[in-house]
């Protein structure tokens, strides 16, 4: 691993994207196997397939204690280290020591058999898992023969390497290390949901092979922000379809036969909570990947999100929720029909084969959309906006006819239009215990936006009492307590993982938080649970509200 990690760090100190292709493509062409295929995901900050829908489940805490049991550190020494350096895999790297003697005799560490060992932590369960965790930690840092290896297997148990590499870049990365090309590399990490499996086949000659493989998940195209109320120039660049932003549970379904699976945007299989919209799905003629929005709906009314949270919540539910709460998938694209993938098709064909390819039912529609010529006018767009809330949805998605279907990706293709210009998706970083009657509580959560989409160094922006449930409340208190990474004061710095929206009504420049933002009267909207860390809001996005308040309120910035 200390190869590894020896290129993760020059990776990191280089700034120009493609020096750190380079530097990865080096590197990945030094290896083989179970080696390259576990580096290549790690690379990308999976430490799993991304197909693979199980979870490590390793917090601060478990980390902790195997740190304690192999060098001996005590907990606060850790947690100073982490203030200082706010990365427990930085922080542990410090405190470790050179190996016991008797550890030199036990294995050395390489990507292959840490992949091992990350297999056995996702297969841990049942009762003494906790345990079992934490021995297999403790056995990959009793490994480790360098600090710089201690860092980088703690960053790969937490899920985030810091070094500026997303999948794409792993990619340009696999075909510049074996000479393919990176739309062929591209083509077949969508088929195959695992960079390591991409990268074998890469160095092996075989990516035509990869064949699309349903039940396997791909990665969701996402939508860039639209200030409302403005001049909408962003609309003159072409032609667009505009569908209702339904306020639902993101899915990807896929159909196989006679039978169907729902996967949720962060990858995970909840077809058990949606059994009528399965059994739709499953009616269909031909084998597809649709995409689509699984909505609460009664009648023609579209009911609110929290309508839906009992359902999420519950696998195989019974006959009287299924009727208390009527569920649909609305459909409105298609990445793979048969043996063919649609990804580069333009979204008006795709939107075709969508229409062809439903059978439509009370559990599945395809989703309604109108054409807006190149330069439409505010007017237009507000008519719509008007109409899509009176139908309850929350506002506009905007799509380029033209658009291919870019997995994964934030980009100019689809633009997605909400009211409230004030609404961010943060995560939590830290915690306290409330006051009065919430004093047993954490309801006062301090949150972070992510540096950029490269850089996931988090950067605090506000604080807010939480606008949970009293229920949602006391089952975040406990995840918190299991997943603490050090104290201050009366604050707890918990995990990263946890993300709410927030709304708020303005936007202003302060000091008081490392984003040099503060936000005023922030509230929570909700916890996100279909989103990860990853999917947050960035100082980017910080800065483009703040500019557009200032616009609307004429202020030269
Ligand atoms: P947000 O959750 O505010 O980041 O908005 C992006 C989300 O809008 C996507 O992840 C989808 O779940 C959702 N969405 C709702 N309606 C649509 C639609 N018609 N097309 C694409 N995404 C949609």
């Amino acid at each position: 691993m200390l190869a590894f990690a020896n290129a993760c760090d020059d990776i990191a100190a280089l700034p120009a994207k493609n020096a750190k292709i380079e530097r990865l493509a080096t590197y990945l062409q030094t290896l083989e196997g179970d080696d390259l295929r576990a580096a290549a995901r790690f690379a990308s900050g999976n430490p799993l397939a991304a197909r693979d829908d199980r979870k490590l489940a390793i917090g601060g805490r478990t980390l902790l204690a195997a740190a304690e049991r192999t060098w001996g550190v005590d907990g606060t020494l850790v947690s100073l280290a982490y203030r200082e350096t706010g990365d427990l895999g930085e922080a542990l790297a410090r405190v470790a020591r050179e190996p016991a003697a008797l550890d030199l005799f036990s294995e050395t560490l390489t990507p292959g058999g840490f992949a091992q060992m990350l297999d056995e932590l996702a297969s841990a369960s049942g009762k003494a898992a906790g345990k079992r965790r934490e021995g297999v930690c403790e056995r990959a840092f009793r490994a480790c023969r360098h600090p710089r290896e201690v860092a980088y297997v703690a960053k790969i148990l937490t899920g985030d390497l810091r070094i500026g590499l997303r999948e794409g870049l792993v990619l340009d990365a696999i075909a510049q290390a074996f000479g393919r090309e990176v739309a062929t590399v591209r083509r077949a990490a969508m088929a195959a949901g695992d960079v390591g499996a991409v990268a074998l086949a890469a160095r092996a000659g075989g990516l035509e092979d990869i064949a699309i493989r349903y039940g396997a998940p791909i990665g969701f195209m996402l939508a860039t922000p639209m200030t409302f109320g403005s001049s909408y120039r962003e609309l003159a660049a072409g032609t667009w379809l505009v569908e209702d932003k339904y306020d639902g549970i993101r899915a990807q379904a896929h159909i196989r036969g006679n039978t169907a699976r729902i996967f949720s945007r962060t990858l995970n299989d909840i077809s058990r909570s949606f059994p009528e919209v399965v059994a739709a799905l499953a009616a269909c003629p031909h084998d597809a990947i649709l995409d689509g929005e699984i909505v609460a709906r009664r009648g023609e009314a579209i009911l609110p999100f929290r309508y839906l949270q009992p359902r999420l919540q519950r696998a195989d539910p019974d006959a009287a929720l299924q009727a208390e709460i009527p569920v649909q998938f609305v459909a409105f694209d298609v990445l793979a029909a048969a043996d063919r993938f649609l990804l580069d098709e333009p979204l008006v064909e795709r939107r075709t084969e969508v229409a062809a390819l439903v059978a439509r039912s009370p559990a599945l529609v395809v989703a309604p959309w109108h054409t807006l010529e190149p330069g439409a006018s505010p007017e237009t767009i507000a008519e719509l906006f008007d109409a899509a809330r009176a139908r309850g949805n929350e506002g506009l998605m905007l799509k380029r006819t033209d658009a291919p279907y870019v997995p994964g990706r934030r980009g100019k293709w689809w633009l997605k239009l909400k009211r409230e210009l004030s609404t961010l998706d943060v995560v939590v970083v830290a915690v306290e215990w409330g006051h009065g009657k919430r004093k047993s509580v954490l309801s006062d959560y301090t949150f972070a936006v992510r540096a950029s989409a490269d850089d996931a160094t988090l950067k605090t922006i506000g604080k807010a009492y939480s606008g949970l449930t009293d229920v949602e409340i006391a089952e975040m208190t406990k995840w918190f307590l299991d997943h603490q990474t050090g104290s201050k004061g009366r604050a707890l710095r918990v995990a990263p993982e946890i993300v709410i929206e927030i709304a708020f009504d303005v936007i202003q420049k302060s000091s008081l938080h490392d984003s040099g933002f503060s936000l005023r009267f922030p509230r929570i909207v909700r916890l996100r649970i279909d989103k990860r860390a990853s999917d947050i809001d960035t100082m980017g996005d910080v800065e483009r509200i703040y500019k557009a308040m200032l616009d609307r309120e004429g202020v030269d910035v």
